[in-house]
């Protein structure tokens, strides 16, 4: 049916522009009707050596849990006091004496026999090693089974539930967490007749004594989600309460339940192994009999002078083994999250890949590392460099064959790749293209503010240093052989930054006004109080907001007045230049405008120079000089402003800029862009475009195109139309207005 609306004969396809999915009539030619699949993803194993230890650890005694017993050479009861033990004669006994001879037991040291030795009971320790094995583990997993379902269940259902609810569940939980879990199990171990044989018994009074604390925990993680967004989303969409929290709120809180399972299994070995070393767990030789066990091995080597008398082969094995298998499931719990958590899996990776790479220092926030072969501002000589000055349109910031990966070796992601920008005092860069297309990664790289694993591989980034105010450095300083002070001298005094999400930018319980004057009182110390307020107030006057405002809490602005109270703070200091990282995209149309012709005015004022990162190119137009296209981590069209609007040269361009109806004239199909942004860890060859290029040439699959003048000097494009006299397309070959008012000159 849709078919017959938009197009008869034409296919539909889905196309994404900044993630957002519609509904377009396909191009009539060029690439395949059919949506592009990605390579699969198989879930990984995580390939951590710690977490294949740890699995290693824990599969082991898996193995020795289940077939110990058969495994053992002896039953762990057996005795032979004949063969088993060393007979040492009595001192003043036996022949020559007046007293029959006697004889003392020792044991046997390990050998082929014994591997473990035996003790002085004439008992094989090898085989009581394996047997204890079973009751040790089984105790430890079954304690932590069911102090997790009591966590969950009471810290979940308390969070959740709220109220008189979460009043009375968490006073139980508050209860049990002030009792002493250990002495209480003593006590309750003690007086409880059958606790000592029964392993059952055992393993729920550890629970009932350690369930508390991860309850306590769970609750304070539900009492978060429960708000969130898409929690909200289907409560409105009417799903029931329990669907919600094991659908929405228990998925997220699977690393927390996973941790605190595999810490309560050790917490509940450690208490077995406690309460059966001071003999509360039913001995084998009891009536009726407890089970062998680590604790109950090691409470009979220390009762029999195991230690003093050098018998290590009798106490070290269940020492060694119980640090095995807390070794075992401490390591596991590092693979539980990060195969959870995909940002802790990528963050493991890439340290462990730049381990290889060479990168010896700690990544540090806010310090893009960087692994270049570059040359020491020291060594930079005047002439290499580019001229520069202080007037309009003169280069404050440039960007010369920025690369820019996350990771490094075979796993790194080229997120940007070859990248030239130059930046003029008071002119506007527009940096548009897709989501994922390295705009943000590019702007943030070049000041160093991406933390790892972003790692920068290659380029320069020349700053021009001019100050507008203030005492900032003058003179070209290369912003990737800055170190931390010279970047701290830089950041906000003299490179402003503006992102997207402004009340994370902004303390929630500090007032705006008390932000400000955090700041003038850093970066201009020589101003009193009253003047900071005066300054503050200025520049709010300046954005457009009441200075009474200054005086209110970040949540009681509307989204616009906290943007533009971010654009205030980041002009305060009279910055060279300006990077702001889709300001406007979270607010209305009527609030972006005032925003932006806001913008424009305090560019003429102050005279920055304006990198302008958007996905919205009609955005662009009205506001930037040139424009730059991102497409898969490369720039592949740059142009003057209205060039680039009224006539890309550019297939993806023509493609952003028909993805929008257009508000006047006749109704006509959208075309948009077929497909999705392609996964940077497996970019087609060639062109990146090509699968989604409607003209895409054979020659597009094999080669990759690079930026080439076009037109003179006056643009650019990395696109084989317009190479080799290739026949543009008309959509392509439209009058540039630039051009038409020159010749008409
Ligand atoms: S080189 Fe040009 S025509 Fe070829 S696929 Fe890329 S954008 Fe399309």
């Amino acid at each position: 049916m849709s078919s017959s609306i938009l197009g008869r004969g034409r296919s539909l396809e889905p196309m994404t522009i900044n993630s957002t999915s519609l509904i377009a009539v396909s191009p009539g030619a060029g690439p395949s009707a059919v949506p592009i699949f990605h390579r699969t993803r198989i879930l990984r194993i995580p390939r951590s050596p710690k977490v294949l230890a740890g699995l290693v650890i824990l599969a082991v005694f898996a193995v020795l849990a289940v077939l110990g017993r058969w495994m053992a050479p002896y039953n762990p009861n057996t005795t032979d006091e004949k063969n088993w033990v060393q007979h040492v004669l009595v001192p003043g006994t036996g022949p020559g004496t007046d007293f029959p001879a006697q004889f003392y037991p020792l044991p046997l040291a390990p050998s082929a026999a014994h591997w473990l030795g035996t003790t002085v009971f004439a008992q094989d320790a090898w085989s009581q090693l394996l047997s204890s094995t079973q009751a040790t583990l089984f105790v430890g997993l079954l304690a932590a089974a069911i102090a997790t379902v009591l966590s969950v269940v009471i810290g979940v259902s308390a969070g959740y539930l709220g109220g008189g609810a979460d009043e009375g569940l968490s006073l139980v939980a508050n209860v049990f967490l002030a009792i002493p879990g250990l002495p209480l199990l003593i006590v309750i171990a003690n007086y409880v007749p059958a606790a000592g044989s029964s392993i059952v018994l055992v393993a729920a009074i550890i629970a009932v004594t350690t369930w508390a604390y991860t309850a306590r925990t769970l609750r304070a993680q539900t009492l978060s989600l429960r708000n969130r967004d898409f929690v909200e989303a289907a409560r409105v969409s009417g799903e029931g309460r329990s669907r919600i929290i094991l659908v929405e709120v228990l998925p997220n809180l699977i690393p927390i339940v996973a941790a605190s399972f595999l810490f309560t299994s050790l917490s509940a070995i450690s208490a077995y192994v406690v309460i059966a070393f001071l003999g509360l767990a039913g001995s084998p030789t009891s009536s009726p009999p407890g089970l062998w066990n680590w604790g109950e091995m090691l409470r009979e080597g220390f009762a029999n002078n195991a230690v003093r008398s050098g018998w290590w082969w009798w106490w070290a094995p269940p020492g060694v083994f119980i640090a095995l298998l807390g070794t075992g499931l401490a390591l596991l719990n590092f693979g539980i999250d990060e195969f959870i958590n995909p940002r802790l899996r990528a963050a493991g990776l890439s340290r462990e890949a730049a381990r290889k790479a060479g990168i010896s220092r700690r990544p540090k926030l806010g310090l893009t590392p960087v692994l270049r072969d570059r040359p020491h501002p020291a060594s930079l000589r005047e002439s290499d460099l580019p001229a520069s000055g202080d007037g309009p349109g003169e280069p404050v910031l440039e960007i010369r064959g920025l690369s820019i990966d996350y990771g490094c070796g075979d796993e790194a992601v080229h997120a940007v790749v070859d990248c030239d920008l130059t930046l003029r005092r008071g002119r506007v860069l527009g940096l548009a293209g897709e989501s994922g297309s390295g705009k943000t990664t590019l702007a943030l790289a070049a000041i160093r503010l991406l933390r790892a694993p972003a790692v920068i591989t290659a380029g320069e980034v020349l700053f021009h240093s001019k100050p507008i105010s203030g005492d900032g450095p003058v003179g070209t300083i290369d912003l990737l052989a800055a170190d931390d002070d010279e970047l701290r001298a830089l950041r906000w005094s003299e490179i402003a930054v503006v992102l997207q999400s402004s009340l994370n930018a902004l303390n929630p319980v500090i007032t705006i006004g008390a932000q400000f004057d955090d700041l003038l009182q850093v970066h201009r110390p020589h101003l009193s109080a009253t003047e900071r307020w005066a300054r503050s107030a200025e520049l709010f006057d300046m954005v457009g907001i009441n200075a009474e405002r200054l005086r209110s809490y970040p949540h009681e602005l509307s989204g616009g007045m906290r943007q533009r109270a971010m654009i205030a703070m980041a002009i305060a200091l009279e910055p060279q230049v300006m990077i702001l990282d889709e300001p406007t995209t979270a607010l209305d149309v009527v609030t972006q405008r005032e925003i932006i012709e806001e913008l424009i005015g305090l560019r003429d004022r102050i005279g920055f120079a304006t990198l302008f990162i958007t996905h919205d190119l009609s955005l662009l137009v009205e506001l930037a000089d040139e424009i730059d296209v991102m497409y898969a981590g490369r720039l592949m069209e740059r142009a003057p402003a209205a060039s680039l609007f009224r006539a890309p040269r550019l297939p993806y361009t023509h493609g952003l800029l028909h993805c929008f109806p257009p508000l006047h004239g006749p109704r006509v199909a959208m075309e948009g862009i077929a497909g999705s942004p392609p996964d940077l860890h497996d970019l087609p060859s060639g062109c990146p475009f090509n699968p989604r290029c409607r003209w895409a040439m054979p020659k597009c699959r094999l080669e990759l195109p690079r930026m080439a003048p076009l037109d003179g000097d006056a643009r650019e494009v990395a696109c084989w139309l317009h190479r080799d006299a290739a026949t543009v397309p008309a959509e392509l070959a439209l009058p540039d207005p630039a051009l038409a008012r020159g010749v008409g000159r």
